[in-house]
């Protein structure tokens, strides 16, 4: 076989894996929409191949129409794999920032090409355009709050591709860059630029698969233990923190049950939506109210749980207090006839060696007091005379 053509088709490998990372983007697009950045990626991807190839197949043939094709393509598939990043992060698409990017970069590929043909400050171009791209997207991401693992690992790859782009660049461009096309292909920046653009890109590439796989397990997890109407843990979810944190916390520890007053006739009288959003509001307040370290559930119908670690009888009983106030003056959104919404609290401290069990029991109990005594109010012993 001659040897251009083994060196192209073996040139051809690069774009083709980034192919398949492109199709890989879009078929787990088609199977998760929900996904919104994978399009996006496909996108990036497809558009880096067309570029290689573009330079790789020499189409078009001509040197300036070539340059500025490929420097578009890639130009773009950079812009698009940082914007699905970002995309990813919950941060808007900036359509207008990528358009005028783009056109300072193809405007110097233009000038350097026709006005004062340059191919080191292409070179330069190119590379320290796309570099800056990659550090502008490390900042947001950076920023993004309560980063998991794979939003750390997708953070140091991404900060390390765009690093690499000024000290190859810088090491490997000006004198080394041969005049002409042929030579150029065998140059030690293009060499270097193949292996560490290559390397990176699938590392890159292969770390987003994962973060889109991490974050379909994440959405399931989170369905599965959440409580879609309110926001907070559902019983399972509830048990499982229970299951997982009680042995490890210290005592004391305390447990508030809450139970909305005559929250049937606030359906049977407004509606099983309005019920519904009276639920939501008062999974608001609990959040609002409780600490960050405090695990809160939704049990079942209208009773919800508040396990706070750390937190002793008196210390809970003022909480429980707070927070009976904050759900009375709370405003649910009922008509203005209806009746204030109200909840009553049972309330319990573990006592050395008591069980999950023993404490739910307690705290239950008190909460049944509570209600028996005229609801809307907190119990916290057994002995409470209402
Ligand atoms: P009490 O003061 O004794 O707690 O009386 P209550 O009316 O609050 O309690 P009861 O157990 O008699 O009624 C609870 C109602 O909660 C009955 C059920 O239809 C309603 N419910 C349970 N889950 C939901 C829900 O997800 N949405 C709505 N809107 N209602 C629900
Ligand atoms: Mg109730
Ligand atoms: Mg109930």
């Amino acid at each position: 076989m001659d040897a251009v053509v083994a060196r192209t088709i073996l040139s051809l490998t690069g774009p083709g894996i980034v192919l398949i990372f492109s199709l890989a983007f879009a078929v787990f697009w088609l199977i998760e929409r929900r996904l919104h950045y994978l399009p996006v990626l496909a996108l990036s991807c497809l558009l880096f191949a067309l570029g290689s190839l573009s330079q790789i197949l020499h189409w078009p043939p001509e040197a300036g129409p070539n340059a500025l094709v490929s420097g578009a393509l890639y130009t773009i598939a950079v812009l698009l794999n940082v914007q699905g990043m970002l995309l990813r992060a919950e941060k808007p698409f900036n359509w207008w920032l990528c358009l005028i990017v783009f056109a300072i970069i193809m405007a110097l590929l233009w000038y350097f090409f026709y006005i004062d043909r340059n191919l080191t400050a292409r070179v330069y171009v190119q590379n320290f355009g796309y570099g800056l791209i990659m550090l502008s997207a490390t900042v947001p991401l950076a920023k993004r709050p309560a980063p998991r693992p794979v939003d750390c690992v997708l953070f140091w790859v991404l900060l390390l591709f765009a690093l690499q782009f000024f000290p190859r660049t810088l090491l490997t461009a000006g004198d080394w860059i041969a005049p002409d096309a042929a030579a150029f292909a065998n140059s030690l920046f293009w060499q270097a630029m193949l292996f560490s653009v290559g390397l990176l890109a699938a590392v890159l590439a292969l770390t987003l698969l994962f973060a889109a796989f991490s974050d379909v397990l994440h959405d399931l997890r989170r369905e599965r233990d959440y409580d879609a109407l309110t926001g907070v843990l559902n019983r399972r979810g509830f048990g499982d923190r229970i299951d997982a944190e009680l042995p490890i916390i210290d005592n004391p520890v305390s447990l508030v049950l809450c139970d909305i007053d005559h929250f049937k006739s606030i359906n049977d009288l407004y509606g099983h939506d309005q019920g519904d959003a009276v639920l939501r509001e008062l999974g608001e307040v609990l959040r609002r109210n409780a600490r960050k370290r405090d695990i809160i559930g939704r049990l079942g119908g209208e009773e919800f749980a508040i396990l706070m670690p750390d937190t002793d009888g008196e210390a809970a009983l003022q909480f429980a207090e707070r927070l009976r106030i904050a759900v009375e003056g709370h405003h649910y959104g009922l008509p203005a006839t209806a009746n204030g919404v109200t909840a009553s609290f049972g309330l319990a401290t573990r006592e050395p060696s008591e069980s999950w069990n023993d404490l739910f029991k307690s705290a239950d109990t008190r909460l049944y007091v509570a209600k028996r005594g005229g609801r809307n109010r907190v119990v916290h012993q057994d002995n409470a005379i209402q």
